[in-house]
């Protein structure tokens, strides 16, 4: 099972953003941690016999907090659960957070093997109008100070489709973000996030995004242009050197058990589906409580097919249609045989090898797609 752990503070909220943060006041980290604490003891005794085979610092910006905190959490998690050998143990980082090699080589010493970096653009004006903390060059020197400290596992996370971006200049920032040597490369189309100020403005017209046909030749020249670098599709939005795809994420994708500590985390164990409270006094509350009451939900029959049907085709590796088979009882060839005739005649999926899968266009517009395979 993979353990993911949520730290919910960040310097100041992104305007596209709608993760769950809060500012860090020294009080509210300690209601936090205590929480935490709380939390991973409830939970060890809940999955008792399974074993840890990935852990994801998320946030937030767990390295907004000082490197004894994330000793501390990483101490309640090493205490609690019981982990395989070897294990995959991202932490996300921002920028501005990381000023030198010391940081990062004392991140390796506490066991952190990958660093996922959120660098988002290259270009300055667009990094302001994120309400982004860091300058391209800080990111760029936070991605050579983390590999030159031997953290060699390097993700960095970048966003298309923003107000003002050219395809030049997106392809630009690729080229640049390559030169520095990631192992793996997240790209994100621009979302909308009902309630952030990003979509207000774009609702009141003061910021313009990319037209749709320009948003598309930024994902397919984007796609292209990584895979002739040798950093390879895996999933929509995911790209990665061969031995460095992400163990964490595909544990997700295959919809595989997965325990959520902290504010706002999910968790998926034994056919049941739990969120935490998103604000931290309301999760320390609940911790206090033993986490009574917090809502729980079934995941089986048609909810279990159709998760499996949408996190499958997101990834290059597409649906295993004998899994469906055995879920289902039906061949999802013959249950779907028109809508995939449609969509092979217009290059959007293919089957391959007892899969069906997304082409590069069908990726594009994945979410369409999948919302007609699911019911
Ligand atoms: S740093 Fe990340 S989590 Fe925090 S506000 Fe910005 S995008 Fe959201």
């Amino acid at each position: 099972m993979h353990l993911y752990i949520h730290v919910p503070f960040c310097r100041r909220k992104c305007h596209y953003c709608a993760f769950s943060s809060q500012a860090h006041t020294s009080e509210l980290e300690k209601s936090y941690l205590e929480a935490l604490d709380i939390e991973a003891g409830i939970r060890a005794k809940q999955i008792r016999g399974k074993r840890i085979s990935s852990i994801y610092l998320g946030g937030g910006t767990p390295t907004l907090l000082t490197l004894s905190s994330l000793a501390r959490i990483i101490d309640i998690a090493a205490s609690s659960f019981s982990m395989d050998s070897g294990i995959e143990f991202t932490i996300e980082a921002n920028p501005e957070t990381i000023p030198d090699k010391n940081f990062p080589a004392d991140l390796k010493k506490l066991g952190i093997n990958r660093l996922s970096l959120g660098v988002q653009s290259l270009d300055d004006g667009i990094l302001t109008r994120l309400g982004r903390s860091h300058t391209p060059s800080q990111a760029l020197r936070a991605a050579d100070i983390v590999l030159e400290a031997g953290i060699d596992n390097l993700s960095i996370d970048l966003i298309w489709g923003l107000p003002g971006q050219t395809l030049k200049r997106w392809l630009q920032d690729l080229k640049t973000v390559i030169s520095h040597g990631p192992q793996h490369v997240s790209c994100y189309g621009l979302t909308l996030e009902p309630g952030t100020f990003f979509a207000r403005l774009v609702e009141e017209k003061e910021i313009e995004l990319p037209d749709e046909n320009l948003q598309a030749r930024m994902y397919l020249c984007g796609s292209e242009y990584l895979e002739s670098k040798g950093i390879l599709q895996y999933e929509v939005s995911n790209f990665a050197k061969k031995d460095y795809l992400c163990s964490h994420n595909i544990g997700y994708w295959e919809g595989n058990e997965f325990l959520g500590l902290g504010p706002s985390a999910v968790s998926s164990f034994n056919g049941l589906r739990w969120m935490n409270p998103s604000n931290i006094e309301d999760y320390a509350g609940l911790a206090n409580k033993g986490f009574k009451g917090l809502c729980l939900e079934n995941i089986n029959g048609s909810k279990l097919i159709n998760e499996k049907i949408m996190l499958a085709l997101r990834t290059s590796r597409g649906l295993r249609l004998g899994e469906y088979s055995q879920l289902t009882g039906q061949n999802f060839f013959l249950t779907f045989n028109s809508l995939i005739s449609v969509l092979q005649k217009n290059n959007l999926v293919r089957l391959d090898d007892g899969h069906l899968c997304l082409t590069r266009k069908g990726m594009l517009v994945s979410n369409s797609i999948i919302e007609r395979f699911i019911s």
